[in-house]
């Protein structure tokens, strides 16, 4: 029996209860499992979706789902974010317990990582404490292979009472075994009750008390398992079930006064209310050690010797922070190098297409002005969208992403914890700022795997420090005009990549210094600690990767633009071409904002490019461009050197280059990541305050460099 799948319907759940059926009879699947142990890897296999994999804990922060069909039936799968436990201590734990609770699953399969399985099986016997239809599955089990690792899946399973499956998840095929599991477990009665954790006494007496009184109630929550949450009171948990119910279930006489007599009888044997949550705690860890002792076998050799090894240099304090450096250096020189050709080929085959275009405008005989909103306006501005940032993107976001895979983003974090912690802020921040290179909107989101509401704010409003790809083509384009130079020959793409590391270096400088006085002033305290995994280096799925970051991202982020361009160069044509008085009301607006703009070591027409460009960053430059060129000048662009010429002919100097640099680097985010923040903060104000940070310090510093420039020309 094989799978098959299809993408269609899928809908992104942030709360995680709102489920999406074909029809009545699908079964709704939660796939939970520890981060990065490949959860996100077989959601994908099974759906054909494509939620975001990399090797760092904590990039699935949403639930997603998709459908997945098997043996003629529908299964609706539920992709929750990854967790170690489901005693809530963070926003993404509580959406993935939440799920499992009050989501109602037909059946949660939990994914785990064959080569530490005992810490896995800590969420697996959490899992079955709350529901019996719990498959087991094993993945990662080439790399057991390799480390020797033989796990007896017939007695696991026999132990647990549930499914135990190995899988290779990056291999579609070892996936049915999987469904055939879950296909087993719900259509078949069950023969053993699944596994049982036994707390210690009197822990088992309290329990029993409560759970008789709860048992009197028509609720369709595990019973054993509300009653351990009741005696270990769990605020959130609290909340969400008295959500999830309709009414306070402490507010319960009967379960009032049985709570009563179980907590007397705790405290007679004098066990406090921390000693009971470790008691607890230690009972889960127990059992999970004591299942793992006679079912999963290995040599007790140090197999992540070599990872250790790769860690001494790539962590280090004097290695570190050049090899850092080096790589970003040498993904900028290849995304530059790489793109020179194409971008060249595209320009000249989309303008080729504008002459024909307009030939063909001519012979129909049409009227002037059509020709030039949507020649001149729409699709010149979109030519130039393709041409300068679809070769950037389609080389940079695959490198990043097999820097990704392999396992260097969590190495990063690390490398820069101790500096995120001077400034008071979390080091996991640096996870949420390298997501911000692809996007800041996919920034904001992943600041979800901060815990501290604190911090995470710092995240938030300092991730547009980091320029997104929209930005880049701005930043390439004008490093490369005027301070690279044609004569620079074939150095010229390593001194634009200097450069452009040199940018970035001052975005994560920047990023410090505004997440220390936001910690001084409006955030004020004290850095917490976290444990950050560094999980093993694993070998990238280069097809995968490549095939997927020019679908998912580069294609996303070009379409977007395009979205956004089309409009935009209609707008801005119509502005050039209609007259209040004996101005355009181009040069109205320009001239209004000019005085303020050169302030800034801009002009007017700069200024309003990055207002217009509000919605999306990538058409700044093209937005210059058109408003240049209605203003008069008229040029044949063929190369960035004759794009130079009609800068400088407007006015342009090298104070207006690095200007606009800065500016683009330090300024509002766009209108997608403002929404993404009203969502994630639920505020207005924190909002409001993550538009004006950023635009207040890009404005000081564009004052303060031009000013001290000019002094020097
Ligand atoms: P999640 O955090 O649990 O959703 O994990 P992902 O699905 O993002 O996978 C984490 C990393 O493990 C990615 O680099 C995957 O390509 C890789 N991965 C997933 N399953 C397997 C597997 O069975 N074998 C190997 N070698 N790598 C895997």
């Amino acid at each position: 029996m094989g799978l098959t799948n299809d993408s269609t319907g899928i809908k992104a759940v942030d709360s995680g209860l709102i489920i999406k059926k074909m029809s009545p009879d699908d079964k709704v699947i939660a796939v939970a499992g520890n981060p990065n142990v490949g959860k996100s890897t077989v959601f994908n296999n099974l759906t054909g979706l494509n939620q975001h994999t990399g090797n760092w804990p904590g990039k699935t922060v949403t639930n997603a789902q998709g459908y997945c069909h098997y043996g003629g039936s529908t299964y609706v799968l539920v992709d929750i974010p990854g967790t170690y436990s489901l005693m809530a201590h963070s926003a993404e734990e509580e959406v993935a317990r939440n799920f499992i609770c009050f989501g109602e699953p037909d059946a949660v399969i939990v994914v785990c990582d064959a080569t530490c399985l005992e810490r896995n099986f800590n969420l697996v016997l959490q899992t079955l404490e709350i529901t019996e239809k719990v498959v087991v599955c094993v993945n990662l089990m080439d790399e057991a292979k390799k480390k020797n690792i033989k796990i007896d899946f017939n007695a696991l399973s026999d132990k647990l009472g549930v499914p135990v499956i190995g899988t290779t998840a990056r291999k579609k095929k070892s996936l049915d075994n999987l469904m055939q599991g879950v296909e087993q477990l719900l259509s078949e009665p069950k023969e053993k009750a699944p596994y049982k954790i036994e707390y210690h006494q009197p822990i088992e007496d309290a329990i029993a008390i409560v759970e008789a009184a709860i048992k009197q109630r028509a609720i369709k929550i595990n019973s054993r398992w509300l009653s351990l949450k009741l005696l270990a009171y769990d605020k959130t948990l609290m909340t969400a079930l008295n959500e999830y119910l309709g009414y306070d279930l402490l507010e319960d006489e009967e379960i009032k006064q049985a709570l009563m007599q179980a907590h007397g009888l705790i405290r007679a044997n004098g066990i406090s209310k921390e000693a009971l949550y470790d008691n607890i705690v230690s009972c889960v860890v127990r059992t999970a050690e004591h299942i793992c002792s006679d079912t999963v076998h290995f040599e007790k050799i140090n197999y992540n010797a070599r990872d250790r090894k790769i860690d001494k240099i790539l962590t280090n304090k004097i290695t570190g922070f050049p090899i850092m450096f080096a790589l970003l250096l040498g993904i900028f020189w290849l995304t530059i190098t790489g793109a020179n050709y194409p971008s060249a080929l595209l320009s000249d085959g989309l303008f080729w297409l504008q002459d024909r275009i307009s030939d063909a405008f001519l012979y129909c005989g049409a009227p002037k002005w059509l020709h030039g909103m949507l020649v001149l306006g729409v699709f010149r501005v979109l030519a130039w969208v393709v041409s300068v940032m679809l070769p950037p993107m389609a080389i940079f976001f695959p490198l990043f992403t097999l820097l990704e895979d392999l396992g260097y983003l969590p190495r990063v974090a690390f490398n820069l914890d101790k500096y995120f912690k001077k400034c008071c802020a979390c080091g996991k921040q640096a996870l949420t700022m390298c997501m911000g290179f692809g996007c800041n909107a996919a920034g904001i989101i992943g600041c979800r795997i901060i815990d501290s509401p604190r911090e995470r704010l710092i995240a938030i409003i300092t991730n547009n420090f980091v320029p997104c790809n929209g930005r880049f083509p701005t930043l390439i384009a004008i490093l490369t005009m005027f301070f690279v130079g044609a004569a620079a020959g074939p150095f010229s793409s390593v001194l634009s990549a200097f450069l452009l590391t040199c940018i970035i270096i001052l975005g994560i400088f920047m990023t410090f210094l505004i997440s220390k006085i936001l910690s001084k002033t409006i955030l004020k305290g004290v850095a917490s600690s976290f444990t950050l995994e560094l999980p093993p280096y694993r070998k990238p799925q280069v097809g995968r990767v490549i095939v997927r970051s020019i679908f998912d991202r580069t294609l996303f982020v070009l379409g977007r633009a395009v979205v956004v361009a089309a409009p935009a160069g209609l707008i801005i044509w119509l502005m050039a071409n209609i007259s209040i008085g004996s101005m355009t009301l181009l040069a109205h607006c320009s001239g209004f904002l000019d005085p303020f703009a050169k302030l800034l070591g801009m002009d007017g027409v700069i200024l309003l490019a990055f207002i217009l460009g509000f919605p999306a960053n990538e058409i700044v430059v093209p937005i210059i461009i058109m408003a240049y060129m209605a203003a008069g000048s008229i040029i044949e662009l063929d190369s960035l050197w004759d794009l130079k010429q009609l800068l400088v002919d407007n006015g342009w100097t090298w104070i207006t280059a690095i200007s606009t640099m800065l500016f683009s680097l330090m300024h509002w985010p766009c209108s997608t990541t403002c929404l993404t923040i009203k969502k994630e903060t639920q505020s207005l104000k924190w909002t409001a305050i993550s538009f004006l940070v950023p635009t207040a310090v890009g404005i000081i510093v564009c004052f303060a460099f031009s000013n001290i420039a000019r002094l020097f020309v």
